[in-house]
């Protein structure tokens, strides 16, 4: 039987599975992913997991104790930047050592660093790390991060061209031809009744795409006949221009991207009101959601609401905030002319 390595559904699962599970496939070894969040999955993370902690972090717990019996090793990399000169949320850097303090009994870790603040190549070390320590040679651990680096450019393609991650991953991994692949002419997933209008979700991806955590924000929002508008659909040039007028750089990547996109989609003519979906005790997003808040009260025409979500938030909260919410966007599509 082939080696096989665990990745938890969680955290950067959503931004970067399909390189992770190319370069592994590439060099023989199995992948396998824990399931969807879970009741079972959030009450494990939650029992092994340190109290201060955000909820993606506790979740990724559970998704670690599921993974143990069934793997040979846990890809748990250490992330401190994504982007040059910028940094990632300071948990996802200290995640391997509260996974080694939890008590979790778990099969060997893989923790390659990646940090690509001064040095953008950092990810090949990293790959060339992890290669090495699962007996592979130089050449196939190019040739595979190679791969890894072409499918997570189609990834990012298929998410920007409306794609949900869940739905891309599928799709990538149904083995299409590479020629049907390189068509511009991508099916795009029906999300709703394009006559109602489109609702723009931002959040970390961890929380937007786990419907599990988020309630089923989405689904909620398509079975009322909305089209949902998320951060992975804006292009970096965008972002850029966003962001650029900001008196302070925003160094904190996925900030950076909360805040191009949250700035964009209030100022863009076919989004029809924005929700910012956010983490009790995420230290960035107090400051990110902030930054996002004071923009939307300056542009009162464009409905916004701040969902803060923790293990505690219930079903029956979530849907009254989000009719009075839909309720705002209907009175507001009135007044401009707009279906709603
Ligand atoms: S950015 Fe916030 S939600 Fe994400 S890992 Fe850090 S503290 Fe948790």
């Amino acid at each position: 039987m082939s080696t096989r390595v665990g990745i938890p559904r969680s955290l950067l699962y959503y931004h970067y599975y399909p390189q992770w599970q190319a370069f592994f496939s590439f060099l023989g070894i199995s992948v396998v992913v824990s399931p969807p969040t879970n009741k079972q999955i959030l009450e494990q993370g939650l029992a092994n997991s340190l109290d201060e902690a955000c909820l993606p972090v506790k979740v990724t717990f559970g998704h670690l104790a599921r993974l143990a019996a069934q793997v040979d090793f846990i890809f748990l990399p250490r992330l401190v930047s994504v982007h040059p000169r910028e940094y990632i949320c300071p948990k996802f850097l200290g995640l391997p050592e509260m996974v080694r303090h939890s008590g979790l009994s778990l099969p060997p870790l893989l923790t390659p660093s990646i940090n690509t603040y001064r040095r953008p190549d950092d990810l090949m070390a990293a790959y060339q790390q992890m290669g090495r320590a699962l007996g592979r040679t130089e050449k196939q651990i190019r040739q595979a991060a190679q791969q890894a680096r072409q499918v997570q450019q189609e990834y990012e393609r298929l998410l920007l061209a409306g794609w949900l991650p869940e739905q891309a991953i599928s799709f990538l991994q149904e083995g299409l031809s590479q020629k049907d692949r390189a068509t511009d002419a991508l099916p795009l997933p029906e999300t709703g009744d394009p006559g109602r209008g489109i609702i723009a979700v931002i959040g970390h991806p961890y929380l937007v795409y786990d419907s599990y955590l988020n309630l089923q924000l989405l689904d909620k929002l398509s079975r009322r006949g909305w089209r949902v508008a998320v951060v992975e659909q804006v292009n970096s040039d965008r972002i850029q221009q966003e962001t650029a007028h900001l008196p302070k750089k925003i160094f904190w990547t996925l900030g950076r991207l909360l805040i191009g996109a949250g700035y964009y989609f209030l100022d863009a003519a076919h989004i029809t009101g924005l929700i910012h979906l956010s983490s009790f005790a995420c230290g960035p997003d107090a400051l990110i959601g902030e930054l996002i808040a004071s923009r939307a009260r300056s542009r009162p025409g464009k409905p916004f609401m701040n969902i803060v979500i923790d293990e505690h938030s219930g079903e029956a909260g979530l849907l009254t905030r989000l009719e009075a919410f839909l309720d705002m966007v209907a009175v507001a599509g009135s007044r401009t002319g707009a279906s709603a």
